[in-house]
């Protein structure tokens, strides 16, 4: 049985190929950048080679994950990146897979916007209609409306991550550039306020996940993530212990994309059997013990 991977040489993409490799899966690896382990087929997904046509073509499951994620890029191309990634690229693989074969095409909790309203925090369900407050929101909400029109003809799973953490996090992400700054001894700079909550959930978790949701070939939305909120200052607090270093904090004002609150509404994952036990700070520590300096570094810091 092949698995293709797109978007393999990316933070979630090389923890599922790992993890598919260590099924036994044979796993083909497709991204624009090479893997670390070189065995990638290098191929732009808005415009895909031959070759990678074909293993999209021949596959037994494909996992999409390839995209341009990150909601803070603002360079003043990046609507149509964005396009170019998030949906020529989706749309690409949509056609280019049969619609019997499990497809699973990762989305974004973005899609929802916030789950606070007002004075309520209600966990967003599947069925919820879609609220996207930025440029990559809305980028993923047009993704899912070719998802939609496959479903018509064929089977698509639309996975909604909510923000995933651990070894090999984006460094475009908040813990990972927290981490940095509390090792550097700089100020940790908070959107918002320190009150704001994100459903943080363990990269494993979320793997483990991808690979249910393909094995059992469901189609429609499915929500990955660990159903608690915790605030922006529980967050710092992980990454400060983890670090065993203090932490200052800088509270600057927020863009409207940045919500105030998400949180994932877990019921249909757990009809799937699907079980999210994320813990954050084990899991923040583990982010940061993958990022410790280098052993000789940490000499040259000594002497
Ligand atoms: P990532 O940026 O680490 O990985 C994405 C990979 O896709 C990169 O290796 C990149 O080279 C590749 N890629 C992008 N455009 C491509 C193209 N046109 N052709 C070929 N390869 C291309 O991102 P990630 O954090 O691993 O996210 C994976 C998926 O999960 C994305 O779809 C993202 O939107 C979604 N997601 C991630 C999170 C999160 O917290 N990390 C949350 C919600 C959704």
């Amino acid at each position: 049985m092949t698995v293709v991977v797109t978007g393999s040489s990316g933070f979630i993409g090389s923890h599922l190929c790992a993890s598919a490799r260590a099924l036994g899966k044979p796993t083909v690896e497709l991204d624009r950048v090479p893997s670390t382990h070189g065995a990638t087929i290098q191929t732009d997904l808005a415009d895909p080679s031959d070759e990678a046509h074909d293993a999209l073509r021949t596959a037994d499951a494909v996992w999409h994950l390839a995209a341009r994620p990150g909601i803070r890029d603002r360079r003043p191309d990046i609507a149509r990146l964005r396009h170019r990634d998030n949906v020529v690229a989706a749309s690409n693989v949509l056609a280019a897979v049969p619609p019997d074969t499990p497809l699973v095409v990762t989305s974004s909790s973005s899609v929802y916007g916030s789950s606070r309203h007002g004075r309520i925090d209600r966990p967003c369900r599947e069925s919820d209609p879609l609220r996207p407050t930025g440029g990559y929101a809305r980028s993923k909400v047009t993704m899912e409306r070719l998802c939609a029109l496959r479903a018509a003809n064929g089977r698509v799973a639309v996975a909604r991550p909510f923000t995933v953490a651990g070894e090999g996090q984006r460094s475009d992400m908040a813990i990972a550039t927290w981490i940095e700054s509390v090792r550097a001894g700089r100020a940790v700079t908070i959107l918002g306020s320190p009150e704001r909550t994100r459903d943080v959930t363990d990269v494993r978790d979320v793997v483990r996940a991808l690979i249910v949701v393909a094995e059992r070939n469901i189609s429609g939305a499915v929500n990955l993530g660990s159903g608690r909120a915790n605030t922006l200052a529980d967050i710092v607090c992980a990454v400060s212990q983890a670090l065993a270093l203090p932490a200052l904090i800088d509270v600057v004002p927020a863009n409207t994309e940045e919500v105030s609150a998400t949180r994932a509404d877990t019921t249909r994952a757990e009809l799937l059997g699907i079980a999210f036990v994320t813990d954050l700070r084990a899991l923040v520590k583990r982010q940061v013990a993958a990022t410790a300096p280098a052993p000789s570094s940490r000499l040259q810091e000594v002497r």
